[in-house]
């Protein structure tokens, strides 16, 4: 049976106009967290978590990155509440996948502390020892809970249209994979489902904006600085980018980043 896929916004965030025009170009209103939850046969599964009633009660623990990003931080906009809202008991959800642990994706952590949290072992690594600047970015105090850490890097023989991919959750009744997208992250992935009717790929932020999948592809320089800057191996980012646009032409995959708000209205 094919699964319920809701896309869901678990943080808009309203930086200064000139950072948003940076990011989003073609649509730079404002920028949201598009995370998804599966209803999956044995429970319910979450792609990434936003932001986090932590984060709503304790701003202070996104350090300085919070004042670039301006979240709302809105205690609706969680993902604990959009799991209530859509009629489910959050401690239903079973498994949660992050594209990576940057605070945008990982604040959620802590409202689902029962949950296995599945990433890709070399971010994990990373993001539970961060040096230096790394500190901007992974913010311990979102999983000072202790979550249910499952690494993953074992890639499957049987590649995924062409991408190498990592097998999870099987016999949950659906078919999901991360797919390494590493470059924005050293562990960075995307997350792909199959909806019974084609395929979703969640990519994180192997880029920001749907220009940057476009053919031809629309890059601003701002946009390409922000990369440049943020990127912990841009040149890999790029060449994993050029793959996804080339992905983004079958008609069989629907790929969409965490950050886009328009292809979160195409898919809400
Ligand atoms: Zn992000």
């Amino acid at each position: 049976m094919a699964p319920v896929i809701h896309h869901m916004n678990c943080g808009t965030m309203c930086p200064h106009a000139g950072v948003r025009l940076a990011l989003v170009p073609s649509d730079p209103g404002h920028i949201v967290c598009h995370c998804l939850l599966i209803e999956a046969a044995d429970g319910l599964v979450l792609v990434d978590t936003g932001y986090g009633t932590g984060d709503i009660a304790a701003p202070k623990r996104l350090g300085p990155a919070r004042l670039l990003l301006n979240a709302k931080l809105d205690r609706e906009e969680t993902a604990v509440a959009r799991v209530r809202a859509l009629g489910h008991d959050p401690a239903d959800v079973r498994h949660v996948l992050a594209t990576h642990l940057d605070l945008d994706h990982a604040g959620g952590l802590g409202d689902f502390p029962n949950a296995e949290v599945h990433v890709h072992s070399t971010e994990l690594a990373a993001a539970r020892a961060p040096k230096r600047d790394a500190k901007l970015r992974y913010r311990t105090a979102q999983w000072a809970h202790g979550p249910r850490w499952a690494a993953h890097d074992a890639v499957d023989g049987e590649p995924w249209f062409g991408f190498p991919r990592v097998r999870l959750l099987e016999g949950a009744g659906v078919e999901i994979a991360m797919i390494p997208l590493h470059g924005h992250t050293s562990g960075h992935t995307g997350v792909a489902v199959d909806t019974g009717d084609g395929w979703l790929l969640h990519a994180g932020d192997a880029y920001l904006d749907h220009g940057e999948i476009a053919s031809p592809p629309r890059r601003g320089r701002a946009l390409t600085a922000y990369h440049r800057v943020n990127s912990v191996d841009e040149a890999l980012r790029r060449t994993n980018v050029e793959r996804l646009a080339e992905l983004a032409r079958d008609p069989a995959v629907s790929v969409f980043c965490a950050h886009d708000p328009l292809e979160l209205r195409r898919l809400g």
